[in-house]
């Protein structure tokens, strides 16, 4: 996989858990199963409104707002520069976003100097309040080596959280991040990550993080940065693919956005961003108080994502197409190019098969992570994701409307996908049939027809 997938699946993944935890913060175990026993792909998914805030489906929480600021802080600074990131959380607690814990509160109203003084008069400081914003800056560091990695992880944890142990759990979450990051397995890395923890801290470290470790095994509630660190390990140990890390993790209860937020960013690390389901990644959104009002959205992740990799951040502009469509190719699914879909019917089902530049504003829209080229990391899930998506939103009685850059490659792959595993016909007999239906079908990419050939047949 390349590993521009693997940093914007880190990214956004961290933003993905923690937005589809939030509503079942600090409620008892096994309320995401209950709430949705087998996946939700319709019109409404997962990510639902509830919770202690407020919030709309898909909105992050304080987790990926000071995750925010960590990156712009670095990018800004080409760097590390402590002085400013602490200003800028010192801003946004200002505004007073809803659900700032109440240690980085206490510190950030206080100045610099409080987070030392705050553990030293209250022992209790190991909240997961700084390892819930590491994503960002084991991003940017990981690219200098481990040292550099975990030396930044405990400096950005001690700006709030003066107790050691936090920076230690942020540490060797970085470590493993890099780890994933590069290709290799963050659970192998484990044992070498607690060798370069404090002595006197690497007992209840390795306790937490060795293969034997289940969450009934926690001495704190998920709200202390052992366990969230352990419940992280412990589902990206148990679970298939990111989904499944994801339902595994938020049953667990307690502090849910933040341990998902957690587990999140090591699992798209590990699966990539194609391994995200998209009904999720399409929709996580958020504000950052106090810092105007820029809506983020899955674009501006993804290209922060690339920037703290070392890459220009630019924003993509995909400039005015002649538009394409929307023209109903199979009943109930139409095709068309990308501004054939940017000027459709709001009353659409949008899945998107290309990057957008500024976003839609269809209500139901999807944004599946799909190159027009033969280089596509693991091309069956991420269009077994989209089919069984627009297989869902069929049975929700929506149109649906099937786009790509130039409505040719990739949304004749989704279509012919369609008839393959719907219709049960041969990838010749799909392919003839739309076709005949939609001059504009495009068929340079052998790896989709190859992908095609691999398709099953829909049971029933
Ligand atoms: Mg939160």
């Amino acid at each position: 996989m390349h590993r521009s997938h693997r940093v914007a699946g880190a990214l956004v993944g961290s933003a993905v858990g923690d937005a589809l935890g939030a509503p079942f913060e600090f409620g008892p175990p096994g309320q995401f199963s209950a709430r949705f026993p087998v996946p939700a792909r319709g019109a409404k998914t997962e990510m639902c409104s509830g919770g202690p805030v407020d919030r709309e489906p898909g909105e992050f929480t304080d987790d990926t707002q000071m995750a925010l600021l960590v990156a712009q802080s670095l990018l800004a600074n080409d760097g590390l520069d402590e002085a400013d990131l602490f200003d800028r959380f010192v801003r946004w607690a200002e505004a007073e976003p809803p659900d700032i814990g109440a240690q980085t509160r206490a510190v950030l109203r206080c100045g610099a100097v409080a987070a030392a003084e705050h553990f030293a008069t209250t022992g209790r400081a190991a909240g997961n309040g700084s390892l819930m914003r590491a994503t960002p800056a084991a991003i940017w560091f990981s690219r200098f080596g481990t040292e550099a990695t975990m030396d930044a992880a405990r400096r950005i944890s001690a700006l709030t959280h003066g107790d050691p142990a936090a920076g230690e759990g942020c540490a060797i979450f970085s470590e493993l991040m890099r780890v994933a990051l590069d290709g290799g397995d963050p659970l192998e890395a484990v044992p070498s990550a607690l060798a370069l923890v404090a002595d006197e801290r690497r007992e209840r470290w390795a306790t937490v993080l060795a293969p034997s470790w289940t969450p009934a095994d926690a001495t704190e509630s998920n709200r202390a940065v052992w366990p969230t660190l352990g419940q992280a390990v412990w589902g990206l140990r148990r679970g298939r693919d990111f989904a499944e890390v994801m339902r595994l993790i938020i049953d667990l209860g307690g502090d849910t956005d933040t341990v998902a937020c957690v587990a999140g960013g090591l699992a798209g690390a590990v699966y990539g961003m194609g391994g995200i389901p998209m009904r999720w990644s399409s929709a996580v959104h958020g504000r950052v108080p106090g810092f105007g009002d820029q809506r983020w959205g899955l674009a501006d992740l993804q290209e922060l994502a690339a920037a703290l990799d070392g890459k220009p951040l630019v924003k993509y502009e995909p400039g005015v197409i002649s538009r394409i469509g929307p023209t109903e190719v199979l009943p109930g699914i139409w095709a068309g190019n990308l501004d054939g879909a940017r000027y459709s019917a709001e009353d659409f089902a949008v899945i998107s098969l290309c990057r957008l530049g500024d976003p839609f504003p269809h209500e139901v829209h999807r944004m599946a992570y799909v190159a027009d080229n033969e280089w596509n990391h693991d091309l069956d899930a991420v269009l077994a994701d989209v089919l069984d998506d627009l297989a869902a939103l069929r049975a929700d009685g929506r149109r649906v409307l099937v786009h790509c850059h130039g409505g040719a490659s990739r949304t004749g792959l989704v279509l012919r996908g369609w008839l393959v595993r719907e219709k049960g016909m041969s990838v010749e007999e799909a392919t003839a049939h739309v076709a005949e239906r939609w001059p504009h079908l495009g068929l340079w990419n052998a790896s989709f027809t190859a992908a095609l050939e691999r398709l099953r047949p829909a049971e029933g």
